[in-house]
């Protein structure tokens, strides 16, 4: 093979070594970089044309001059894909570098630049036949050199521009196969320019060439490793902050829950000492938006910093666990984590007072003991915050035993749910009666519980856990149901009828739908609404005077009676009873049965104030005749007692005899 063959053949793999790359570019890197990928695939295109292109005009030139315009057309064509290649590569690179999205006019100036430089080194001497130095001068030499200068210009931009993802192997790869690129092009140029400087010889040509088609295989290479490690960044990239947004609340930049179980789970063992405190901020949703959300964030960063201070190499994490909830983990046990809590607690607690606006904040904390799991200790640390607060306390630690009877609870109201829908409920009935006459005035509807194990359950037993976790609602739902179903029935039935008290516990009484939900009953079971009578205790109308008087007053406008219970023993003044306009007055038991003075003075009291409003008056607990007669000579109008009826599922007779009243006034019994 001689020297000229070699040459066409390195020729010709070039052209297909520029026809992959713009295969190999369009076939890698992510679809983030569709556009630069796309515009370096059609600038190597376009190389591949330009080496097809001048391999054409090589062999025309030795096929005669009827061939010469074809050959010059095809050389037009050469030129111009090699400065469409050029072009085209440097618009790849600036949109990679400025991100911007390819403007139609910038593409248009590169084709016509391209074409302009083209005509430029086409044309001259063109149709002389005697001009083939000029030709060669420019479509060989100055061709060259371009190509070398705008080579040179990439590598060094590349250099100049560190990529997002660091200077990577396939980055330096690039950069070595631009510059190398651009010395054998300037070598190839010099041949032209600098004649005597390196034989003209054919054999340097070919040299040139090899190292040509070696260096565009190297960017091959290059590129498609710069490629894939760019992609595989990206995913990185991707990854790490998917991984960040799991462990890490946004809005404060702390840890979240998941975030600070995760560090506890790195960096502890089951057995390894473990501490969790937990902060609550009071009141935050109404700081929150009262001061604005910027100011609640930066009180939960500056309170978590403040956890987070004092005895490092103890603490394993801060993290804001809920809107309102920070908690730090400790590597602590025994009074080594008592202590460390306690000076956590004083950072945390002088912080909240130098916010701007001083903050309420409790706090409650848990000791591994049993190899628990860091989630329970963080509910545990919770737990015990909420009892903290709920009683006033600043601080709680939790205590398992005290788990016990919470777990008892829980289960209990998870029975006393299912009892609901089991018939396991029933009301006993205890009548209200005329001081004066022993006649039934009215009814009061008392819950009561047959616990398939426990037996009979009074609601002392069960009442106060259904209001803890949020049951009392239903519970007050199914006693207004049986109690105007019982009303309905003695209609049916022709038997008197009195009316029927039940009571209602505070969340029913603010609860918004109460009133609608009265008089769908009573619609329902077709019932006058003075049949109904609601119990209100002074303290759950004290929980929101405003809203219980407006609804005492919606119940009375609508016919429904209302009576004040447990009247004494709440913390009410007198001047917030005033606004609450009942139509009856229970006087509490504890002042009936008090056999001190003081206690019989406010009962007495009681009746008296009733007297003048012209509100009717109960004295509850009246269990000896002893306290009936107290009654009658306070000015009692109406008694409700074991000594004139027992609380039963029966209804109470319509008259009951009254020590110190006449014999034979006794009611039939129904
Ligand atoms: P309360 O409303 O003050 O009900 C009166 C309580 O005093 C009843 O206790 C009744 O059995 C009891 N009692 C009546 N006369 C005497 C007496 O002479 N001596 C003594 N020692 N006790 C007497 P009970 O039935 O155990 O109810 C306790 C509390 O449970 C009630 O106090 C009421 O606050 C609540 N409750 C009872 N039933 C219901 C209900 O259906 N719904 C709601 N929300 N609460 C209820
Ligand atoms: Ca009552
Ligand atoms: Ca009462």
């Amino acid at each position: 093979m001689d020297t000229l063959q070699v040459l066409v053949l390195l020729t010709a793999l070039q052209a297909l070594a520029a026809f992959a790359m713009g295969g190999i570019a369009l076939a890698v890197g992510g679809e983030r970089l569709a556009l630069t990928k796309s515009l370096v695939a059609l600038g190597f295109a376009a190389l591949g044309g330009y080496f097809a292109l001048s391999l054409a005009s090589f062999l025309l030139a030795g096929a005669g001059p009827q061939w010469a315009n074809t050959r010059t057309l095809s050389s037009l064509l050469a030129q111009f894909s090699n400065l469409l290649h050029l072009g085209l590569l440097g618009l790849a690179l600036w949109i990679a570098r400025h991100r911007q999205p390819l403007r139609k006019r910038l593409v248009v100036a590169v084709v016509l630049a391209a074409l302009a430089g083209a005509l430029i080194l086409t044309l001259p001497g063109a149709f002389d036949l005697q001009a083939g130095a000029l030709r060669n001068l420019l479509r060989l030499g100055v061709r060259s050199l371009i190509t070398a200068l705008a080579y040179a210009a990439i590598a060094l931009v590349i250099l100049r521009h560190r990529p997002p993802e660091g200077r990577s192997l396939g980055y330096w790869l690039v950069l070595c196969a631009f510059g190398l690129l651009a010395l054998f092009n300037a070598v190839n140029a010099s041949l032209f320019f600098v004649p005597d400087w390196l034989p003209l010889a054919p054999e340097a040509s070919a040299w040139l060439q090899l190292g040509l088609l070696l260096s565009l295989l190297l960017l091959a290479i290059a590129m498609l490793v710069w490629l894939q490690e760019r992609t595989q960044a990206v995913v990185e990239a991707r990854t790490i902050t998917a991984e960040r947004m799991v462990h890490l609340d946004e809005a404060s930049g702390l840890a979240n829950r998941n975030g600070l179980l995760k560090r506890i789970e790195d960096s502890t063992g089951p057995n390894t000492p473990l501490t969790l405190l937990v902060l609550h901020v009071q009141r935050f949703a109404l700081l929150e938006r009262t001061l604005g959300p910027a100011w609640a964030l930066e009180a939960l960063r500056r309170l978590g910093e403040a956890l987070g201070r004092g005895r490092p190499h103890q603490l394993l994490g801060v993290a804001r666990v809920d809107s309102d909830r920070l908690a730090v983990a400790i590597a602590a046990d025994g009074s080594l984590a008592d202590a460390d809590v306690l000076a956590r607690r004083r950072e945390a607690e002088n912080t909240a007072l130098t916010l701007g606006h001083p903050v309420a904040v409790s706090f409650g904390y848990a000791v591994r003991q049993q190899r628990e799991a860091a989630a329970t200790l963080l509910a545990s640390a919770c737990l015990a915050q909420e009892k903290a607060e709920a009683s006033g306390m600043r601080m709680l630690r939790f205590e398992p035993e005290q788990a016990r009877s919470d777990a008892d609870e829980v289960e209990i109201v998870g029975a006393l749910y299912r009892a609901l829908g089991e018939d396991q409920l029933f009301l006993e009935f205890q009548g209200i009666f005329e001081a004066g006459s022993g006649e039934l005035d009215s009814v009061e509807a008392l819950i009561r519980w047959r616990h398939p194990s426990q037996g009979l359950l009074p609601p002392g037993r069960f009442l106060p856990a259904a209001e803890r976790n949020g049951l009392m609602g239903e519970i007050d739902a199914w006693v207004l149901d049986r109690v105007c179903r019982r009303l309905r029935e003695r209609r049916e039935q022709g038997l008197p009828l009195v009316p029927v008290a039940m009571n209602l516990s505070a969340g029913s009484l603010l609860d918004a739908g109460l009133v609608a939900a009265v008089e769908a009953q009573l619609r329902r079971n077709g019932l006058p609404p003075s049949l109904l009578e609601l119990e209100i205790t002074e303290s759950a109308a004290m929980l929101d005077p405003g809203r219980a008087s407006s609804v005492i007053d919606a119940l009375r406008a609508l016919g429904v009676r209302v009576a004040l219970d447990d009247l004494g023993t709440g913390y009410s003044s007198l001047s917030h009873l005033r606004d609450l306009r009942s139509d009856r007055l229970k006087i509490d038991r504890s002042f009936i049965g008090d056999p001190k003075p003081f206690g019989r003075a406010i009962a007495a009291a009681i009746a008296a104030l009733g007297r003048s409003l012209g509100t009717d008056v109960v004295a509850e607990g009246v269990e000896t005749p002893e306290q009936l007669a107290f009654c009658r000579a306070a000015g009692v109008p109406k008694l409700q007692g074991w000594l004139l009826h027992r609380p039963s599922k029966e209804w109470p007779p319509l008259r009951v005899a009254l020590p110190g009243q006449a014999a034979g006034g006794d009611a039939p019994p129904i």
